[in-house]
Protein backbone atom coordinates (compact mmCIF):
# COMPACT_ATOMS: atom_id res chain seq x y z
CA UNK A 1 0.00 0.00 0.00
CA UNK A 2 1.45 3.37 -0.83
CA UNK A 3 0.66 6.84 1.13
CA UNK A 4 0.10 9.93 0.08
CA UNK A 5 3.08 10.81 0.61
CA UNK A 6 4.96 8.55 -1.16
CA UNK A 7 7.33 10.37 -3.52
CA UNK A 8 6.50 7.99 -6.05
CA UNK A 9 3.03 8.80 -6.72
CA UNK A 10 3.64 12.26 -7.27
CA UNK A 11 4.00 14.49 -11.04
CA UNK A 12 6.75 15.88 -9.78
CA UNK A 13 8.58 12.35 -9.51
CA UNK A 14 7.03 10.82 -12.35
CA UNK A 15 8.56 14.29 -14.47
CA UNK A 16 11.87 13.72 -13.15
CA UNK A 17 12.04 10.11 -14.02
CA UNK A 18 11.20 11.21 -17.42
CA UNK A 19 13.48 13.84 -17.67
CA UNK A 20 16.20 11.57 -16.64
CA UNK A 21 15.98 9.13 -19.77
CA UNK A 22 18.24 9.06 -21.78
CA UNK A 23 15.63 8.66 -24.87
CA UNK A 24 14.24 11.68 -26.38
CA UNK A 25 10.42 11.46 -26.03
CA UNK A 26 7.74 13.44 -27.93
CA UNK A 27 3.92 13.07 -27.13
CA UNK A 28 1.82 14.11 -30.43
CA UNK A 29 -2.33 13.81 -31.10
CA UNK A 30 -3.25 12.21 -34.43
CA UNK A 31 -3.08 14.77 -36.73
CA UNK A 32 0.63 15.31 -35.11
CA UNK A 33 0.47 18.39 -33.06
CA UNK A 34 3.03 18.37 -29.96
CA UNK A 35 1.28 17.81 -26.67
CA UNK A 36 4.43 16.99 -24.54
CA UNK A 37 8.36 16.97 -24.86
CA UNK A 38 10.40 15.61 -22.20
CA UNK A 39 13.75 17.34 -20.81
CA UNK A 40 16.06 15.82 -23.03
CA UNK A 41 14.18 15.99 -25.99
CA UNK A 42 14.53 20.00 -25.64
CA UNK A 43 18.42 19.53 -24.29
CA UNK A 44 18.71 17.98 -27.68
CA UNK A 45 16.87 20.51 -30.10
CA UNK A 46 18.18 23.53 -28.02
CA UNK A 47 21.90 22.45 -29.04
CA UNK A 48 20.62 21.68 -32.98
CA UNK A 49 19.02 24.66 -32.97
CA UNK A 50 15.95 23.52 -32.63
CA UNK A 51 12.46 25.81 -31.27
CA UNK A 52 12.56 27.18 -27.67
CA UNK A 53 10.39 25.31 -25.22
CA UNK A 54 8.19 27.42 -25.27
CA UNK A 55 7.04 26.91 -28.86
CA UNK A 56 6.68 23.35 -28.98
CA UNK A 57 2.88 23.26 -29.14
CA UNK A 58 3.10 25.33 -32.43
CA UNK A 59 5.10 22.23 -33.95
CA UNK A 60 3.68 19.90 -35.98
CA UNK A 61 5.46 16.51 -35.52
CA UNK A 62 4.38 14.81 -38.94
CA UNK A 63 4.87 18.36 -40.96
CA UNK A 64 8.19 18.01 -39.79
CA UNK A 65 8.67 14.61 -41.36
CA UNK A 66 6.64 15.97 -44.75
CA UNK A 67 9.62 18.41 -44.68
CA UNK A 68 12.23 16.17 -44.37
CA UNK A 69 10.52 13.85 -47.20
CA UNK A 70 10.25 17.35 -49.25
CA UNK A 71 13.87 18.11 -48.98
CA UNK A 72 14.50 14.22 -50.07
CA UNK A 73 15.16 12.48 -47.23
CA UNK A 74 13.62 8.64 -47.53
CA UNK A 75 13.29 8.63 -44.13
CA UNK A 76 11.15 11.25 -43.50
CA UNK A 77 8.76 9.17 -45.98
CA UNK A 78 8.86 6.19 -43.90
CA UNK A 79 8.76 7.90 -40.44
CA UNK A 80 5.54 9.44 -41.71
CA UNK A 81 4.15 6.37 -42.94
CA UNK A 82 5.04 4.19 -39.75
CA UNK A 83 3.27 6.64 -37.51
CA UNK A 84 0.28 6.83 -39.51
CA UNK A 85 0.01 3.61 -39.45
CA UNK A 86 0.25 3.58 -35.72
CA UNK A 87 -2.31 6.73 -35.70
CA UNK A 88 -4.75 4.53 -37.74
CA UNK A 89 -4.40 1.35 -34.95
CA UNK A 90 -2.82 -0.75 -38.03
CA UNK A 91 0.27 -0.95 -35.86
CA UNK A 92 0.80 -0.99 -32.05
CA UNK A 93 4.66 -0.58 -32.78
CA UNK A 94 6.38 1.16 -35.33
CA UNK A 95 10.56 1.42 -35.58
CA UNK A 96 13.03 2.99 -38.09
CA UNK A 97 16.67 3.78 -37.37
CA UNK A 98 17.85 6.56 -39.29
CA UNK A 99 20.57 9.29 -39.35
CA UNK A 100 20.74 12.26 -38.30
CA UNK A 101 24.74 13.76 -38.60
CA UNK A 102 25.64 17.07 -37.68
CA UNK A 103 28.15 19.15 -39.28
CA UNK A 104 30.84 18.00 -36.76
CA UNK A 105 29.79 14.47 -35.93
CA UNK A 106 27.96 11.20 -37.38
CA UNK A 107 25.25 10.18 -35.29
CA UNK A 108 21.98 7.84 -36.11
CA UNK A 109 18.75 8.01 -34.09
CA UNK A 110 16.08 5.10 -33.40
CA UNK A 111 12.63 6.19 -33.42
CA UNK A 112 9.31 4.10 -31.68
CA UNK A 113 6.57 5.06 -31.87
CA UNK A 114 3.39 3.19 -29.59
CA UNK A 115 -0.38 4.78 -29.32
CA UNK A 116 -1.14 5.69 -25.68
CA UNK A 117 -4.63 5.74 -24.89
CA UNK A 118 -6.12 7.68 -22.32
CA UNK A 119 -10.18 7.78 -21.79
CA UNK A 120 -11.19 9.25 -24.97
CA UNK A 121 -7.85 10.91 -26.06
CA UNK A 122 -5.86 8.97 -28.36
CA UNK A 123 -2.37 9.78 -28.15
CA UNK A 124 1.23 8.82 -29.42
CA UNK A 125 4.50 8.31 -27.47
CA UNK A 126 7.50 8.84 -29.99
CA UNK A 127 10.74 8.23 -28.27
CA UNK A 128 14.19 8.98 -29.92
CA UNK A 129 17.15 6.84 -29.05
CA UNK A 130 21.41 7.89 -29.98
CA UNK A 131 22.01 4.20 -31.98
CA UNK A 132 25.41 6.07 -33.19
CA UNK A 133 27.90 3.77 -30.85
CA UNK A 134 25.80 0.78 -32.11
CA UNK A 135 25.62 2.40 -35.59
CA UNK A 136 29.44 2.99 -35.96
CA UNK A 137 30.46 -0.79 -34.81
CA UNK A 138 28.30 -2.60 -37.07
CA UNK A 139 30.09 -0.52 -40.14
CA UNK A 140 33.37 -0.70 -38.61
CA UNK A 141 32.60 -4.80 -38.66
CA UNK A 142 31.30 -3.69 -42.57
CA UNK A 143 34.51 -2.84 -43.56
CA UNK A 144 36.08 -5.36 -42.66
CA UNK A 145 34.15 -8.02 -44.18
CA UNK A 146 35.03 -5.78 -46.90
CA UNK A 147 38.59 -6.13 -46.74
CA UNK A 148 41.21 -9.21 -47.74
CA UNK A 149 42.84 -10.26 -44.63
CA UNK A 150 46.11 -10.18 -45.64
CA UNK A 151 46.67 -7.49 -47.68
CA UNK A 152 43.90 -5.04 -46.33
CA UNK A 153 43.05 -4.25 -49.96
CA UNK A 154 39.36 -4.44 -50.87
CA UNK A 155 38.29 -8.46 -51.34
CA UNK A 156 36.45 -9.95 -53.48
CA UNK A 157 33.18 -9.34 -52.09
CA UNK A 158 33.83 -5.22 -52.35
CA UNK A 159 34.75 -5.43 -55.91
CA UNK A 160 31.60 -7.49 -56.88
CA UNK A 161 29.51 -4.68 -54.94
CA UNK A 162 32.04 -1.82 -56.47
CA UNK A 163 31.79 -2.68 -59.72
CA UNK A 164 27.95 -3.17 -60.05
CA UNK A 165 27.89 0.19 -58.68
CA UNK A 166 30.29 1.50 -61.00
CA UNK A 167 28.45 -0.75 -63.87
CA UNK A 168 25.19 1.32 -63.22
CA UNK A 169 26.58 4.56 -63.28
CA UNK A 170 28.19 3.58 -66.43
CA UNK A 171 25.12 2.48 -68.21
CA UNK A 172 23.04 5.30 -66.64
CA UNK A 173 25.83 7.81 -68.41
CA UNK A 174 27.07 5.86 -71.43
CA UNK A 175 30.61 5.95 -69.57
CA UNK A 176 33.64 3.45 -70.60
CA UNK A 177 34.46 1.13 -67.41
CA UNK A 178 37.99 -0.32 -67.73
CA UNK A 179 39.04 -3.27 -65.75
CA UNK A 180 42.65 -4.64 -65.41
CA UNK A 181 43.50 -8.35 -63.97
CA UNK A 182 46.65 -8.91 -62.47
CA UNK A 183 48.25 -12.40 -62.16
CA UNK A 184 51.55 -12.40 -60.61
CA UNK A 185 54.35 -14.98 -62.71
CA UNK A 186 55.47 -18.13 -61.52
CA UNK A 187 54.07 -17.72 -58.03
CA UNK A 188 53.82 -21.03 -57.44
CA UNK A 189 58.20 -21.08 -57.90
CA UNK A 190 58.33 -18.54 -55.68
CA UNK A 191 56.79 -19.90 -52.61
CA UNK A 192 58.75 -23.12 -53.64
CA UNK A 193 61.44 -21.35 -53.37
CA UNK A 194 61.21 -18.83 -50.61
CA UNK A 195 58.92 -20.19 -48.71
CA UNK A 196 54.96 -19.73 -47.74
CA UNK A 197 55.70 -16.81 -45.46
CA UNK A 198 57.65 -14.84 -48.21
CA UNK A 199 55.14 -15.60 -50.15
CA UNK A 200 52.67 -13.72 -47.65
CA UNK A 201 55.10 -10.79 -47.10
CA UNK A 202 55.13 -10.58 -51.37
CA UNK A 203 51.58 -10.43 -51.91
CA UNK A 204 50.99 -7.44 -49.36
CA UNK A 205 53.91 -5.81 -51.62
CA UNK A 206 52.32 -6.42 -54.27
CA UNK A 207 49.04 -4.98 -53.03
CA UNK A 208 50.53 -2.01 -51.69
CA UNK A 209 51.82 -1.31 -55.04
CA UNK A 210 48.69 -1.81 -56.71
CA UNK A 211 46.51 0.16 -54.40
CA UNK A 212 48.54 3.00 -55.05
CA UNK A 213 46.92 2.92 -58.90
CA UNK A 214 43.07 3.41 -57.46
CA UNK A 215 43.37 7.37 -56.31
CA UNK A 216 39.92 8.88 -57.43
CA UNK A 217 36.31 7.58 -55.88
CA UNK A 218 35.59 5.70 -59.05
CA UNK A 219 39.11 3.78 -59.26
CA UNK A 220 39.12 0.27 -57.01
CA UNK A 221 42.14 -2.25 -56.21
CA UNK A 222 40.92 -5.25 -54.75
CA UNK A 223 42.88 -9.12 -54.41
CA UNK A 224 40.76 -11.54 -56.64
CA UNK A 225 41.95 -14.48 -55.67
CA UNK A 226 45.25 -15.94 -54.27
CA UNK A 227 48.36 -13.98 -56.43
CA UNK A 228 45.93 -12.56 -58.71
CA UNK A 229 44.85 -8.67 -58.73
CA UNK A 230 42.16 -6.45 -59.97
CA UNK A 231 42.44 -2.95 -61.01
CA UNK A 232 38.82 -1.13 -61.54
CA UNK A 233 38.60 2.49 -63.29
CA UNK A 234 35.31 3.93 -63.79
CA UNK A 235 34.39 6.08 -66.57
CA UNK A 236 37.98 5.55 -67.74
CA UNK A 237 38.48 4.72 -71.38
CA UNK A 238 41.77 1.87 -72.40
CA UNK A 239 43.70 4.62 -73.55
CA UNK A 240 43.50 6.54 -70.27
CA UNK A 241 44.24 3.21 -68.61
CA UNK A 242 46.80 1.93 -70.36
CA UNK A 243 49.41 4.10 -69.53
CA UNK A 244 48.65 3.88 -65.48
CA UNK A 245 48.36 -0.12 -65.77
CA UNK A 246 52.00 -0.03 -67.54
CA UNK A 247 53.26 2.11 -64.83
CA UNK A 248 51.64 -0.45 -62.10
CA UNK A 249 53.31 -3.13 -63.82
CA UNK A 250 56.83 -1.12 -63.68
CA UNK A 251 56.44 -0.01 -60.33
CA UNK A 252 55.65 -4.06 -59.01
CA UNK A 253 58.84 -4.94 -61.29
CA UNK A 254 61.04 -2.17 -59.39
CA UNK A 255 59.82 -4.20 -56.33
CA UNK A 256 62.90 -5.61 -57.37
CA UNK A 257 61.70 -9.40 -55.56
CA UNK A 258 64.20 -11.92 -56.49
CA UNK A 259 62.23 -14.80 -58.06
CA UNK A 260 65.41 -16.48 -59.10
CA UNK A 261 63.96 -19.84 -60.31
CA UNK A 262 61.32 -18.32 -62.53
CA UNK A 263 61.98 -19.41 -66.07
CA UNK A 264 61.04 -15.80 -67.49
CA UNK A 265 62.85 -13.92 -65.32
CA UNK A 266 65.06 -13.81 -61.99
CA UNK A 267 62.83 -10.63 -60.83
CA UNK A 268 59.19 -11.26 -59.71
CA UNK A 269 57.30 -9.85 -62.70
CA UNK A 270 53.45 -9.87 -63.26
CA UNK A 271 51.05 -10.06 -65.99
CA UNK A 272 47.93 -8.36 -66.83
CA UNK A 273 44.61 -8.29 -68.91
CA UNK A 274 43.36 -5.20 -69.83
CA UNK A 275 39.33 -4.80 -70.82
CA UNK A 276 37.24 -1.95 -71.32
CA UNK A 277 33.79 -1.86 -71.91
CA UNK A 278 30.99 1.03 -72.44
CA UNK A 279 28.62 -0.74 -70.64
CA UNK A 280 24.27 -1.32 -71.85
CA UNK A 281 21.47 -2.65 -70.52
CA UNK A 282 22.75 -5.96 -72.74
CA UNK A 283 25.32 -6.78 -70.68
CA UNK A 284 26.97 -7.38 -67.30
CA UNK A 285 29.86 -6.60 -65.32
CA UNK A 286 30.58 -9.99 -65.32
CA UNK A 287 31.20 -9.68 -69.35
CA UNK A 288 33.91 -7.33 -68.30
CA UNK A 289 35.67 -9.58 -65.74
CA UNK A 290 35.30 -12.14 -67.93
CA UNK A 291 37.05 -10.65 -70.75
CA UNK A 292 40.51 -9.42 -68.78
CA UNK A 293 40.78 -12.81 -67.74
CA UNK A 294 41.21 -14.29 -71.31
CA UNK A 295 43.17 -10.97 -72.18
CA UNK A 296 45.48 -12.12 -69.21
CA UNK A 297 45.48 -15.67 -70.38
CA UNK A 298 46.82 -14.10 -73.10
CA UNK A 299 49.35 -12.78 -71.83
CA UNK A 300 50.56 -15.90 -70.07
CA UNK A 301 50.80 -17.79 -73.04
CA UNK A 302 52.65 -14.78 -75.00
CA UNK A 303 55.67 -14.88 -72.45
CA UNK A 304 53.95 -13.59 -69.36
CA UNK A 305 55.62 -9.75 -68.38
CA UNK A 306 53.40 -8.23 -70.13
CA UNK A 307 49.84 -6.33 -70.77
CA UNK A 308 47.35 -7.75 -73.60
CA UNK A 309 44.71 -5.81 -74.46
CA UNK A 310 42.53 -5.17 -77.46
CA UNK A 311 43.24 -2.30 -80.40
CA UNK A 312 40.83 -2.18 -83.09
CA UNK A 313 39.80 -5.71 -82.33
CA UNK A 314 42.81 -7.24 -82.97
CA UNK A 315 45.05 -8.68 -79.54
CA UNK A 316 48.27 -6.53 -79.10
CA UNK A 317 50.72 -5.92 -76.18
CA UNK A 318 53.04 -3.54 -74.16
CA UNK A 319 55.67 -5.10 -72.11
P1 LIG B 1 51.56 -18.30 -63.65
O1 LIG B 1 52.76 -17.53 -64.07
O2 LIG B 1 51.00 -19.12 -64.77
O3 LIG B 1 50.52 -17.43 -63.04
O4 LIG B 1 52.04 -19.32 -62.58
P2 LIG B 1 51.78 -19.33 -61.04
O5 LIG B 1 52.73 -20.26 -60.39
O6 LIG B 1 51.78 -17.94 -60.52
O7 LIG B 1 50.30 -19.83 -60.98
P3 LIG B 1 49.64 -21.04 -60.21
O8 LIG B 1 48.17 -20.82 -60.37
O9 LIG B 1 50.21 -22.34 -60.69
O10 LIG B 1 50.06 -20.85 -58.71
C1 LIG B 1 49.59 -19.84 -57.91
C2 LIG B 1 50.28 -19.95 -56.60
O11 LIG B 1 49.90 -18.88 -55.71
C3 LIG B 1 49.98 -21.24 -55.89
C4 LIG B 1 49.57 -20.82 -54.52
O12 LIG B 1 50.18 -21.58 -53.53
C5 LIG B 1 50.00 -19.39 -54.41
N1 LIG B 1 49.16 -18.62 -53.50
C6 LIG B 1 47.84 -18.36 -53.63
N2 LIG B 1 47.41 -17.65 -52.56
C7 LIG B 1 48.48 -17.47 -51.73
C8 LIG B 1 48.66 -16.83 -50.47
O13 LIG B 1 47.75 -16.25 -49.88
N3 LIG B 1 49.91 -16.84 -49.95
C9 LIG B 1 50.94 -17.46 -50.58
N4 LIG B 1 52.13 -17.42 -50.02
N5 LIG B 1 50.80 -18.09 -51.76
C10 LIG B 1 49.58 -18.09 -52.34
MG1 LIG C 1 46.66 -17.22 -60.77
MG1 LIG D 1 50.31 -16.60 -61.23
Amino acid sequence: MTTDCSPVDSPAFLKQVIDSLTEHIVVIRNDGGIVFVNRPWVDFCCQNEGPELTSWAEVNYLDVCRQATEAGEDFGLQALEGIKKVIDGKKELFYLEYPCHSPSQLRWFMMRVTPLHLRETSLYVISHQNITERKLAEEEVRKRTRLDGLTGIANRRHLDEFLQGEWRRAVRHEQPVTLAMFDIDHFKMFNDTYGHQAGDDCLIQVARVLNQFSQRPEDLCARYGGEEFVLVFGNTDQKQALPLVAKAMDAVRALGIPNEKAPTQPTLTISVGLATVTPDRERAASDLVGEADRLLYQAKEQGRNRIVYRHQGQLASLT
